[in-house]
């Protein structure tokens, strides 16, 4: 057991890129708190097979629970497993609900580490984003949390926005840099099927950004966070020594975990369950004692697959030790890649080179063992 996360699933405010679960109506957080406490409770023995060493509360926008909320869910993991003492706690936070008060509760009921969503400095971007804060927002929120010390923390933006120059990724970046974060993830803007963002596109009222113009803004990226010192671990994070996220590697290397909440995943080392991604579904599901989950057990080429996506965005590769057999259609395109340069082996590892990163989940799906 690695790993504990709680879904929370609202937001003020429907960004428009996004596709995770949330629900911008707050009149039912009472309840559905109430239903993950519950949640927990009876699945308290998936979190005894070993120590709790991560506890991440992702969204949706956490910040919006009260601290006694937030402390409740916490203080049940740790009354009903065993979370180790030196537990990395992470929680996401919106710039629009951190203030002094707020970082002191955080601390004060064991949070050890903000992710804040900044996305962009610019407030035309976040207009247009959909996003509920605004650049001063923005800046005073990292000028609290870079003081407050914490054990770590991180802040997320977005590059490929439409329109986006490299003048302009290379401010944003310059802005990011002089709060020295101790870890950054920046993600490549994705259009993703039923958004908004999906929609303004087949409109034609929104034109995505080119494809070389994403990629000399990834290469951009690797140069002036590696510069700083920052390690690039994953495809989309980057930290100082020390401060990689340990729930998010430990999720990438396979190491089980429980997810509680609405949409939450979980992973018992073989079989993957997911809770239905509706709040009142959720709430009633677990009041009614029903099932509001669904499950499969992978099958090895499944778990194959996966391992191969997720550990070829790291750092440490694809341990091929750990991979059945490989079927004549890998064995050639990991040949193609190696030769091309975009996979380099070392041993029975294969990591991507800087070239393989930019096509790191094409060359992902040539490998992959089955369809
Ligand atoms: S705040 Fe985060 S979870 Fe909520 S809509 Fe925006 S991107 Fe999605």
């Amino acid at each position: 057991m690695a790993g504990l996360y709680f879904h929370i699933p609202f937001c003020r405010k429907a960004c428009t890129y996004c596709d995770f679960h949330f629900s911008t109506t707050l009149d039912r957080m009472d309840a559905l708190v109430q239903a993950m406490r519950t949640e927990l409770l009876r699945r308290a023995h998936e979190l005894r097979g070993g120590t709790v060493d991560t506890i991440y509360l992702g969204g949706g926008t956490p910040s919006l629970l009260s601290e006694r909320d937030l402390s409740a869910l916490l203080s049940d993991a740790r009354t009903l497993g065993h979370v180790s003492d030196a537990a990395e706690v992470t929680m996401e936070v919106n710039p629009d609900d951190v203030t002094a008060e707020a970082i002191d509760a955080w601390m004060r009921i064991g949070i050890t580490r903000l992710s804040i969503g900044v996305q962009s400095f610019r407030d035309d971007r976040l207009r247009a984003m959909g996003r509920a804060h605004n650049a001063d927002q923005s800046f005073r929120s990292l000028e609290l949390i870079a003081k407050a010390g914490f054990t770590s923390w991180t802040m997320d933006l977005i590059y490929g926005l439409p329109g986006m120059t490299i003048e302009e990724w290379t401010t944003q970046l310059d802005q990011a840099l002089s709060f020295a974060p101790l870890h950054i993830s920046a993600y490549c803007l994705t259009v993703e099927p039923r958004t908004a963002l999906h929609k303004q596109m087949e409109r034609g009222d929104v034109i995505a950004a080119p494809d070389e113009d994403q990629a000399q803004q990834f290469e951009l990226l690797q140069q002036r966070l590696e510069a700083a010192g920052y390690v690039h671990y994953e495809i989309s994070n980057f930290g100082k020594p020390g401060h990689f996220s340990r729930h998010n590697t430990s999720y990438w290397q396979g190491v089980p975990y429980v997810g509680i909440g609405p949409s939450a995943h979980s992973f018992d080392g073989a079989v993957r369950r997911w809770n239905v991604a509706n709040n009142s579904r959720y709430i009633a599901g677990v009041n009614a004692g029903d099932v509001y989950w669904e499950e499969e057990r992978p099958t090895v080429a499944q778990q194959a697959n996966e391992r191969i996506m997720t550990g070829l965005r790291t750092m440490w590769g694809v341990d091929l030790a750990q991979l059945p057999d490989l079927v004549p259609t890998t064995e050639r395109a990991l040949q193609r890649y190696l030769d091309s340069g975009h996979l380099v082996r070392n041993a029975n590892r294969i990591v991507l080179t800087k070239a393989g990163k930019l096509l790191a989940d094409r060359i992902a799906s040539d490998l992959f063992l089955s369809p």
